[in-house]
């Protein structure tokens, strides 16, 4: 069924965009808006009970997990129920959690400005940080005008042409987003579809790893499965899985991560950072948030 997709127009790319972005990138929590930005920069002050509701096994990351799934999708709205069926963790954390930031997150995963930012429902970026040296992704996408820190845009230039040389054309779909532009598209979503789905299939503003600007949404030149948990399976998707990590990239939602990274799989959203610490995360089972010593985040503190 794969090829048998037509190939996608650029209005209906945009239209296919327009229906999955609105959910993905929220805003402020509108009704607790200093939820997301309070806690950024320090210390973590009270420990809000995360371990209760926050603790998958080790072995999530390869374990089943529903395929295709577009759960709980940070781009992607979806109907379906993100459900983690994660047996509590035996190796539960000893006494009370840290808190957002756990004690073992190195000091350049705290840092917005730094290419190994953490960013996730726990670690917000301050709403008014502006990701630095943004300059045009440099590559065929879906739309003009969309930007990327350079050393990202630099690996995804190389990456995309080093694709066009295995015969596999791919396209930008999402880049950078602004804390504004997120918060627009999470009023939408809240209006459309009621505060709890917003929440559960959106990033609120801050929370997104596409405001660092070293975030990229990639698609099919063809237009299969844009935004779709199919993409894992067409030739671009197998691709970028076989080689984003050469470039720098990795995928930062990988199947069976959900109850890490609180998002589905997502074989389109990769992450930039740096060919070192990308091979660095791979090798340590691929979830940056278990490769930094991170606290699994599957949903917002309250
Ligand atoms: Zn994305």
């Amino acid at each position: 069924m794969r090829r048998a997709l037509p190939l996608l127009t650029t209005a209906a790319l945009l239209a296919a965009l327009t229906a999955c972005t609105p959910a993905p990138e929220p805003a402020d929590a509108p009704t607790s808006p200093s939820a997301s930005t309070a806690r950024t920069t320090s210390t973590p002050t009270t420990a809000p009970s995360p371990t209760a509701s926050a603790s998958p096994t080790r072995s999530v990351a390869t374990s089943a997990a529903p395929s295709a799934s577009m759960s709980s999708s940070e781009d992607t709205p979806s109907t379906r129920s993100p459900s983690p069926t994660v047996a509590p963790s035996s190796t539960a954390p000893t006494t009370v959690a840290p808190t957002a930031a756990g004690p073992s997150l190195a000091p350049l995963h705290r840092d917005p400005d730094s290419l190994q930012v953490l960013v996730n429902k726990h670690h917000p970026v301050p709403a008014n940080w502006r990701a630095p040296d943004l300059v045009s992704a440099g590559v065929v996408g879906n739309r003009q005008g969309m930007l990327l820190r350079r050393p990202a845009a630099q690996a995804l230039q190389g990456m995309v042409a080093a694709a066009r040389a295995d015969r596999i054309e791919l396209i930008l779909v999402s880049a950078h987003r602004t804390h504004d532009y997120q918060a627009g598209l999470y009023s939408n979503s809240i209006q459309r579809n009621g505060l709890a789905h917003a929440d559960r299939y959106s990033a609120r503003p801050g929370h997104s790893e596409h405001h660092t600007g070293l975030a990229a949404d990639l698609a099919a030149a063809d237009g299969t499965c844009t935004l779709q948990g199919c993409f894992a399976d067409t030739p671009e998707g197998r691709w970028i899985a076989q080689h984003a990590v050469e470039h720098g990239f990795v995928i930062r939602y990988p199947q069976g991560s959900e109850p890490i990274t609180g998002y589905g799989a997502e074989p389109w959203h990769l992450r930039y950072l740096g060919v070192e610490q990308g091979q660095a995360v791979m090798e340590a089972g691929g979830i940056v948030e278990t490769a930094w010593g991170a606290d699994p985040a599957p949903d917002y503190l309250p």
